[in-house]
């Protein structure tokens, strides 16, 4: 397939104008394939800023004197647009963030099924009436949109991690301000420009790039904002939901994961290395959900180990616009060296090292899907995110041994087991620490299932109808007639 993609410079958009900051400044953005510079993104200064909450301010009173049934209309109309333009946009997110061109299909794709779940879930933000003691007197319960959001969204899902914010806050009658990557904008902007396409009234969504923290520091404070969501580190995301705090805003918090993969003697070994391997790899590891630390029983560790290894050397790793590819490049150089250090330190720590763990090539960054067995606990790897293609695979002997591994660290989002016991099975459910826990295979981040961690992996969810909740206001009428 060529590479040569029409990468267009990636611009503001306030209140409905598609514009350069107004400083002139832009970012460059790098194809993690190959390193080249393809294009540019706007860098928003504080007079940007301005115009966006100005915008985002009075898109609000537009939006929510907007039915409900009138924005489900318009927010289906946008996933039909997204659905018709996929291919093209699929393209930029492969050319922009590395991953392999059917994951960028499928990311465009579902994230049109998400919009079409809450331009739905949107018409079903029922209050309630409550009986009243007096006489004549009726207390309803009502649900307001909270007001202007402020959003963050990674690099690591361009499109899927945007759009359940937006989604989120345009079907509940909020407007919003999104901060999307700058290390991948085009693809967000597309999703964003299908939004406006289909009617969505200007300054409802407002999109800006720039430097992050400016960016936040400014945002969350401001009275304008009602409302937080980030999705990225847990580092960053504690800093955020610290300022939050102080300025008394929602916060819904997307952080980092160290997922637990728990496979027991009596699961179904293949079925169990197919979805455990396809999940490990995908976006080369890039993903907050990512299973990280394998933990095997005893009678199963050398099978499921070879396998899983056998499985990390057949993956073809290669540029994702290329046909066949199963593995892109990681996001950026970051990356790379954060690997290569967690790598070094296990293996220097005693862990034993299966295949991989090195860079291909010195163009693109490119990264050998690596895996490691018996790796110690003191190992940084195991305690900290790796965010990539490495595997920890280590043994246990039994289900509390795996559980009391499993909730060690003070991660906690999503979990895998693989196991043939329904008692087992629900031992799982019950006692692992984390906001998910999917069993004998992935049923991970629907848009009509709760998607989102505890502890240092965040709070508040981004799925479900709990993902409508936040962007809500409870509120009391209560009425004697
Ligand atoms: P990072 O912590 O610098 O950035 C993570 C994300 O937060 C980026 O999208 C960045 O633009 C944004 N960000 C950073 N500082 C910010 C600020 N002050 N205000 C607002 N946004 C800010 O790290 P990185 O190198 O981009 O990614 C590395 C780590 O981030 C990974 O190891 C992983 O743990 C985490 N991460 C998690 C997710 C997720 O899906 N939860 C996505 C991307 C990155």
């Amino acid at each position: 397939m060529s590479h040569d993609t029409n990468y267009p410079d990636t611009q503001l958009l306030i209140d409905g104008v598609w514009r350069a900051g107004t400083g002139g400044l832009t970012i460059p953005v790098v194809n993690p394939a190959t390193e080249a510079t393809i294009g540019t993104v706007a860098r928003a200064t504080r007079e940007d800023l301005d115009a966006a909450l100005a915008a985002a301010e009075k898109g609000f009173e537009v939006w929510r004197a907007t039915s409900a049934y009138e924005r489900s209309k318009i927010m289906r109309r946008a996933a039909a647009l997204l659905r018709d333009r996929k291919a093209a946009i699929a393209r930029l997110m492969t050319v922009e963030q590395g991953k392999p061109l059917a994951q960028s299909l499928g990311e465009t794709a579902g994230a049109a099924d998400t919009i079409e779940w809450f331009a739905e879930e949107g018409r079903r933000a029922y209050g309630r009436i409550v009986p009243a003691r007096g006489a004549n007197v009726s207390q309803s319960i009502i649900k307001l949109p909270v007001g202007p959001v402020a959003a963050f969204s990674p690099w690591n899902f361009p499109i899927n991690q945007a759009v359940r914010k937006i989604s989120a806050a345009l079907s509940t009658g909020c407007s919003i301000i999104i901060k999307a990557p700058e290390e991948t904008p085009a693809s967000p902007a597309e999703l964003v420009r299908a939004f406006m396409d289909a009617g969505v009234p200007n300054g409802v969504i407002n999109l800006v790039f720039g430097v992050p923290a400016e960016i936040s520091e400014y945002l969350i404070p401001h009275p304008t904002i009602q409302k937080i969501s980030f999705t990225g580190s847990t580092a960053v995301g504690k800093n955020l939901a610290a300022l939050a705090g102080q300025h008394m805003k929602r916060a819904t918090m997307e952080l980092g994961g160290h997922a637990p993969a728990i496979v027991f003697d009596d699961a179904d070994m293949d079925n169990a290395l197919a979805v455990l391997a396809a999940a490990k790899f995908r976006n080369a590891g890039q993903v907050c959900v990512s299973p990280t630390r394998f933990l095997v029983q005893e009678g199963s560790f050398d099978r499921f180990t070879e396998g899983f290894t056998r499985a990390a050397k057949a993956l073809k790793v290669g540029n994702g616009l290329d046909e066949g590819v199963e593995m892109g490049p990681l996001a950026n150089a970051r990356r790379i060296d954060a690997l290569e250090g967690f790598i070094a330190d296990a293996v220097d720590k005693g862990a034993e090292l299966k295949t991989g763990g090195r860079r291909i090539g010195n163009t693109g960054y490119f990264f050998e899907p690596t895996v490691l067995a018996n790796v110690p606990l003191d190992a940084e790897v195991m305690n900290a995110e790796p965010f990539g293609p490495i595997a920890i695979i280590n043994p246990f002997g039994s289900l509390d041994e795996a559980i009391t591994e499993s909730n060690r660290l003070p991660y906690g989002l999503a979990s895998y087991a693989f196991t043939a016991s329904d008692r087992t099975g629900y031992e799982l459910g019950q006692r692992i620490k984390a906001g998910m826990t999917t069993i004998n295979h992935n049923g991970l981040a629907l848009p009509e299932v709760p998607f989102g961690g505890i502890q240092d992996s965040g709070y508040g969810s981004e799925g479900g109808s709990e993902a409508l909740e936040p962007y809500l206001i409870t509120k009391l009428v209560t009425h004697a007639h």
